[in-house]
């Protein structure tokens, strides 16, 4: 197979975020945050990938505080927990005093589990910094006194956006959807790092290490599996995310204000005048009109849980920053 890289072995840390998925878009009957996170670690164990960090936010324990025994089991297993807001608003829909309000909860409820960790790290929810740099400014100031590092994720696949046509096979028993599904979640995982390791390649003039992103939801949890299996036959190393971010690609926040659903990658080559091949993947048209079931679509089940979010927040939800979505879908990035 070919490698992702024409110079090598390319080195990846992988991170997980929402390992409890989000208040009002939960797990679907036969899933729950422990079936998910047990199957993520069976996977991890299988492919050697080191030191997971797993980015938490943390809305859904105000209702199922006994998920917090999750993050026990993960930290035993050898990986780490970091910070990921509470609510998961976009810095660029809320001020950046209620964020770090937000924050502050989420570091609360995580603190037995980050005072374990190596490293403290933070990830901005979406991975969006913020539309306005005197905000991202303020958040800045206030994540380095807490002592927390912002990772970024260099590149990703749109995982998430795979789930709830997953969720329509499984509720449908369209077992012929279902196999669809995780052969193309698995081909975009990798030509989705093959396109976003070239677009990194031009503007560093080398590969940088990578850090990779998934969720903890259940078509992680059923089909990662196969994603770190076909990554690793396609040259790729597992690092941890400490390696990854020694690395200037990630330490070095890209120069660009950007209020859409970028990846560091995405952010570095807006600077540089490089192209980002296939970013979103256009094979998530193709996802969207499968296997069609009423009130299940990507906006249907998450826009409500992004609107009830920030209104506790007194934020206000912008559909269109995150562009991956169907209406955006068809014009050009
Ligand atoms: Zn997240």
């Amino acid at each position: 197979m070919s490698a992702i890289s024409p110079h090598g072995p390319l080195k990846l840390a992988v991170t997980i975020d929402d390992p409890f998925m989000w208040n009002g878009a939960s797990f679907p009957p036969g899933y729950s945050a422990e079936s998910v996170a047990d199957s993520l670690l069976e996977a991890f164990d299988e492919h050697g990938v080191p030191g997971v960090y797993n980015f938490t936010s943390t809305a859904p324990i105000d209702e199922n505080p006994d998920w917090l025994g999750v993050l026990d089991r993960w930290v035993d297993a050898g990986h780490h927990v970091a910070a990921h807001t509470h609510e998961h608003v976009s810095l660029n829909w809320s001020s950046a005093a209620a964020y770090i309000e937000d924050v502050e909860r989420n570091l609360e409820v995580l603190a037995p589990w980050l005072d374990r960790a190596p490293t403290r790290y933070f990830r901005y929810a979406f991975d969006m910094w913020g539309d306005d740099p005197a905000k991202t400014a303020e958040v800045q100031l206030h994540l380095a006194r807490k002592g927390l590092t912002t990772a970024p994720i260099s590149t990703w696949f749109y995982d998430v956006q795979f789930l709830v046509a997953y969720i329509r096979t499984l509720t449908t028993r369209d077992t012929e959807g279902q196999s669809w599904i995780r052969k193309n979640f698995v081909d975009t995982a990798v030509t989705a790092l093959k396109d976003q390791a070239a677009a990194a390649r031009e503007v560093f003039g080398r590969d940088p290490v990578h850090i990779a992103l998934i969720h903890g939801t259940p078509i992680a949890g059923d089909f990662y599996a196969d994603v770190l299996a076909a990554y690793r036959d396609h040259g790729v190393e597992f690092v941890t995310l400490e390696e990854a971010m020694t690395d200037p690609a990630n330490h070095v926040a890209p120069p660009t204000v950007n209020r859409f659903f970028r990846n560091s990658t995405q952010k570095w080559s807006e600077y540089a005048g490089v192209e980002v091949a296939n970013t979103p993947p256009q094979v998530l048209h193709e996802v969207n009109a499968l296997c069609p079931v009423e009130g299940l679509d990507d906006a249907a089940v998450f826009f409500p849980v992004l609107e009830t979010a920030c209104a506790r927040l007194e934020a206000t939800f912008v559909p269109t920053d995150l562009d991956w979505a169907p209406t955006a879908l068809g014009r050009r990035y």
